[in-house]
């Protein structure tokens, strides 16, 4: 009795539920390349070669301890390319009588997994991805009977339930968050930013790139240079480079942004975690041990460890209790089509320009460039949320529906009206100014409030602020922002209005 086990791109990791009691005498273990998924949306041109190759090192793994493993390639003779296609492949060639898999990232390919026991005839084991250190189910307990979510309070159960920076019943120093403290900008004469994590592309890789160069010539994005980890040996030594080098600053600046440093003091394993090569509770226990030892503050310890156990289940939590109307969600109704400078990096605004430019070679950006420049920016232009999802999930190499659309929809566009998050965040010239230095640079003069050569973010977000006044107006945290709003004299209100269609008209 053979058992087909099927491994997705995004579970590399060799404690998969899928794995823990597989048979390998009998059972064969399968992964796929296939078409559907590189084409659904065309993914940047790293991302695509990331995930191939680290699928590929993971397959010889799994062969190295003895374990059969059916491996299709993109471009071999046969492959379907569609996961339902070459599961069904699979189970006619191996002759299996049971598919054992884990939940996807995505509601979409749930879907075509729940379809297969009865399109295949045998039974489909789907088990729970126990990576994570909440499962949908009891995050929809936690959720139940509440109107609107706060991700602080999700947070601290985390804490407490795994035992995390916690002194007895207390959080560790007083206090469950310490976001006060990291948001400074580095001094003049600037900082010492450690050089990135660099892995230098095998063999494997290189095959890998060289497909990618082939087939997805027209995709956006750089694939060279190429310097991911690709194994859970290499992206082990990233966690451990970020635990000595960057964490102690983490906290500090992990909010600023400063030109030609894309990466800052962040820990750049988002693509390693969201694919299966490292696991949350060890990055979390890894910074938590790093403070307890002396060797990182706990503004940065905890900082961190609340973007890993807070957000990232809180969004997973939300992406799987919300969906499938939550793609569908447009709260204010914007409809403005995506500008094409988020492709081709070709605007005058130099904060967009930087961080678009870092975007296409990295397929990453760090959270603030995501939220307070590129997102901002989609927020106050009042742009689709479909065209603005589909962007992140090409975008970054370490986007998943689960992950992407919960933080683009609710985030950042206020798509969800205010469950994931309490209020939009929205912001003018002034926040981008503080806490990087894109305006130096810039062709507008960020302290200019209206006309053409003003920063346009100062008059779009008033303009925002205007045009959803219906819907924002009795959110409590904007009570001040409207309460300016009113004092405004209204030939002020004129000019922003004017500033604001004079450049949208031109977008
Ligand atoms: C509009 C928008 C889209 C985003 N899309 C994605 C995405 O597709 N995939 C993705 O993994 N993250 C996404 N994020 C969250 C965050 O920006 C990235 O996780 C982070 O920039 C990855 O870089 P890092 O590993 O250096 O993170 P660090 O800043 O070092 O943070 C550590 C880890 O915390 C987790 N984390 C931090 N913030 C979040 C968050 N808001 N949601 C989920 N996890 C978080 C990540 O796993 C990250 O690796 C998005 C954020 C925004 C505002
Ligand atoms: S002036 Fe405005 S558009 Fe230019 S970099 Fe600063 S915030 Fe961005």
């Amino acid at each position: 009795m053979t058992t087909l086990r099927l491994i997705l791109g995004d579970q590399l990791d060799h404690e998969m539920a899928s794995l823990r009691d597989v048979d390998a005498a009998r059972d064969v273990v399968m992964l796929c390349e296939v078409a559907a998924e590189t084409g659904y949306v065309k993914h940047h041109k790293k991302k695509i070669a990331f995930l191939f190759s680290a699928m590929r090192h993971f397959a010889a793994e799994l062969a190295g301890r003895g374990l059969n493993v059916r491996y299709t390639r993109l471009d071999d003779a046969g492959n379907v390319g569609s996961f339902t296609g070459e599961v069904a492949r699979a189970v006619k060639e191996t002759g299996a009588t049971r598919i054992v898999t884990v939940f996807p990232g995505e509601y979409r390919v749930l879907g075509e997994m729940k379809g297969w026991a009865a399109a295949l005839g045998v039974p489909v084991d789907i088990r729970e991805d126990d990576r994570f250190l909440t499962t949908p189910a009891a995050f929809a307990g936690w959720a139940h009977g509440r109107k609107s979510l706060r991700m602080e309070f999700f947070y601290r159960e985390m804490r407490r339930q795994y035992n995390v920076l916690m002194n007895g019943h207390e959080p560790e120093g007083g206090e469950w968050n310490y976001d006060a403290e990291n948001r400074k900008f580095p001094p003049d004469g600037g900082l010492f930013i450690p050089r990135p994590s660099w892995t230098e592309p095998d063999e494997v890789t290189r095959e890998v790139m060289a497909l990618v160069a082939a087939r997805f010539d027209d995709h956006f994005g750089d694939v060279e240079p190429f310097y991911f980890a690709v194994t859970r040996a290499q992206a082990l030594e990233v966690l451990e480079k970020f635990i000595t080098e960057r964490l102690p600053l983490f906290g500090d600046y992990q909010d600023a942004m400063v030109q030609g440093q894309p990466w800052m003091y962040h820990s750049h394993i988002s693509f390693y975690l969201n694919c299966g090569l490292l696991r949350p509770l060890e990055v979390v226990q890894a910074a938590e041990a790093a403070y307890r030892a002396g060797k990182a503050p706990l503004n940065a310890a905890e900082g961190f460890i609340r973007q890993v156990m807070g957000w990232r289940e809180y969004v997973r939590g939300v992406y799987w209790l919300r969906m499938p109307e939550y793609v569908e969600e447009n709260f204010l109704q914007a409809k403005r089509k995506l500008p094409w400078f988020y492709w081709d990096t070709q605007t005058d605004m130099n904060c967009l320009r930087q961080c678009v430019i870092e975007t296409r070679q990295n397929a990453y950006a760090h959270h603030i460039q995501r939220l307070m420049v590129l997102g901002n920016f989609a927020l106050l232009a009042g742009i689709d949320p479909a065209q603005v999802n589909e962007w992140y999930l090409i975008v970054y190499a370490d986007a998943y529906e689960w992950v992407e659309l919960p933080n683009v929809s609710g985030m950042i566009l206020f798509a969800d009206g205010g469950y994931l998050a309490s209020k939009p965040y929205a912001a003018g010239g002034a926040y981008i100014d503080k806490m990087s230095d894109y305006c130096k640079n810039c062709s507008y003069n960020v302290k200019e409030k209206t006309g053409a050569t003003a920063c346009p973010f100062n008059y779009l977000y008033w303009d925002f602020m205007i045009r959803n006044r219906e819907k924002l107006g009795n959110n409590p945290r904007l009570g001040m922002t409207y309460r300016t709003l009113d004092a405004m004299e209204a030939t002020k209100i004129g000019d922003i209005q004017e500033s604001s269609r004079n450049f949208l008209k031109d977008l």
